[in-house]
Order: structure tokens, then sequence, then C-alpha cells
């Protein structure tokens, strides 16, 4: 727990944000079968290429994830689009600074802390005030983990995953945790052993993270990006074993940077080890891989379902 924060300080928080309605639209089913709600969509300067992104992939809704408060560039945004977007905050977390700042982000609207993409160790001091932040403010945090560069001397990110998470998960029990990036799906396979970024070939059954989704309610997986639309290619009867095992822990999530939600400019950015999805929507190629892997219903729970429960959820009255 931290005390950065007085009780006072977070019932205000809480009272402030459940003021706030959620999704005033009736959710379209449009082209994907289903509502599709994009837990990962990295807020684009010129509010009309958000849309461009979401109306092009046939996404109802997205989470935005916004450097800062960026408040004002969310607001003009909600303006444009009412009930199209939520929000997580993130902020230099190696900066004293950082509590203070998310909390402010949490009362100004934002249902979580992410993407957290910093060169600091998963299980370390400022990831872990992090975590404890989160949990007194009831909403989830979305982490970042990565051992292997994209590029040389890039570093690693939420170092440690396979290591020492499992010992967060234990002594972080009412946080709720999104998994995303490299180590978090390479390590779906228990052969891993950091030799790519994204490693291929048929999947060895009983890797880290399918055991943590299973044995901890308070980790989920973000199924954004390269890392998660590789990992769901590599061995499609896995795939869809995976997909009903973990059919409440899983958010679709894109992280995809295309223009237009059809493939044009460049998808994943500053990552020349994501060649596989160049001149591709993240989102369309893991909508559809998600589509053919998993029952309607399952689909629907991962494309729309599970990341509603969750943002709802959080915060909550204590
Ligand atoms: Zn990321
Ligand atoms: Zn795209």
């Amino acid at each position: 727990m931290t005390n950065m924060i007085d009780r006072r300080e977070f019932i205000q928080v809480v009272a402030a944000v459940a003021a706030v309605p959620l999704f005033r639209q009736p959710a379209q089913a449009g082209e994907w079968g289903t509502p599709v709600f994009d837990l990962h969509h990295h807020l684009r300067g010129a509010p009309a290429a958000n849309l461009a992104h979401l109306d092009g992939a046939g996404i109802t809704q997205a989470n935005l994830l916004a450097r800062g408060t960026a408040q004002e560039q969310v607001k003009a945004l909600e303006a444009l689009a009412p009930g199209r977007f939520t929000w997580f905050g993130t902020v230099d977390i190696t900066k004293p600074e950082a509590e203070a700042q998310l909390t402010q982000a949490v009362k100004d609207g934002a249902q979580g802390f992410g993407e957290l993409k910093f060169h600091v160790a998963a299980d370390g001091p400022e990831l872990r005030r992090m975590y404890a932040l989160a949990a007194d403010l009831r909403v989830p945090v979305l982490v970042h983990f990565q051992e292997v560069d994209h590029f040389p001397a890039e570093g690693k990110w939420a170092s440690g995953f396979a290591q020492t998470f499992e010992s967060i998960l234990k002594a972080y029990p009412k946080t709720t945790f999104i998994g995303h990036a490299d180590a978090f799906w390479a390590n779906v396979s228990a052969d891993y052993r950091d030799e790519a970024a994204y490693p291929s070939g048929p999947i060895a059954r009983g890797g880290i993270t399918d055991r943590l989704l299973g044995d901890y309610p308070n980790l989920f997986g973000d199924c954004a990006a390269n890392s998660g639309n590789n990992a769901l290619s590599r061995d499609p009867m896995f795939t869809t074993d995976f997909l009903k095992r973990h059919q409440d822990k899983l958010l679709f999530g894109s992280d995809c940077s295309c223009a237009d939600g059809h493939g044009a400019g460049v998808s994943q950015s500053n990552n020349p080890a994501a060649s596989r999805l160049a001149g591709k929507c993240v989102a369309r190629e893991t909508l559809t891989l998600l589509k053919k892997s998993a029952s309607p219903e399952i689909f629907r729970k991962i494309a729309w379902d599970n990341a509603h429960r969750m943002l709802r959820i959080a915060p909550r009255p204590v």
C-alpha cells in the first residue's frame, strides 16, 4: 500500500471517476460479428487519425494509452467521438512525482496505468510503487515485458518476467495486472530461454505465462502487437486450447500504428524485428486469427466483454 494518498482523497478519486458515464453509444456488431474494443491504442496527435484507425479496422471503441495526463487531447477526442474512448495514463515512473501524477490522471478520468514501459526490473522498486498505487486506486496496470533487443543496444523493459513475476503476483493480490509484449508472450512456450524476441515453431506445453494466467486471478493478457499475434500464430491447436482455457483473462488489443486500419504506413513502428507484419494492420491480423481460433462466444469475450468487465470494475466503491 502507498501512503501517498489519504483516504479522503482516495474517496474523491472514486467519486469523480464513478460520475463519468461510460460508453454512451450502443455497441455495433460491425464486420467482425461482434463489437470490438481495442485495449491497446496509442493516442495519436491529430484526433481524426485515431478515428481513422478505429473506423478502418472495424473497431467500435478503444482504450487510449496516453503519455503525461494528456487531458486536452483526450477531451478533444471524446468531444469528437463521444463514448468511443477510455484512457490509461503513463508518466515517468522513475521520478518521485510519478505517484501524484498518476493519481491525478485517475482523478481526471484515466481507467488504468499504462502502458508502463521502462528500463527497470519487473520486481524493482519503481514498478512496485505503481503496482501498490494501482491497487489503492482500483485500476489495472498494463506492463510491457521485454528481454531481447529489437535493435542494437535497445535494452530490456520490465526485465525478469520469467524469473520473478510470479512473486509479484503473490505480493500484490489486489492489483489487476495486464501482461503485454515479447517476454510475456514468448513464455507461453515452456522451452523459451530469451533466444529471440519472437520465437517461432510449435509451442512446448506448460509455459510460464500459460501457468500464471491459470493460477493467478489478478493476471490478464493483452493480445496486442507482433508479440501477441506471433505467439497465437505459432501452433493452431495450442491457440484454440489456450483461448478456451483463458477465455475470461485475455483482451484484444492492437498496438497498431498503421494509418488506415488496412496496413498503410508502418504498423509496428521502431521495431524491425516485427517485419512479418509490415504492410499489414495488426488489429485486422489479430482479430482474424482470434476469430478463426475461437468459438463465437469466446471471440466476443476476448474482443469485447472482458475489457468492459475489467474497466467497469475499476475503480469501484470500497
Ligand atoms: Zn508495448
Ligand atoms: Zn492498423
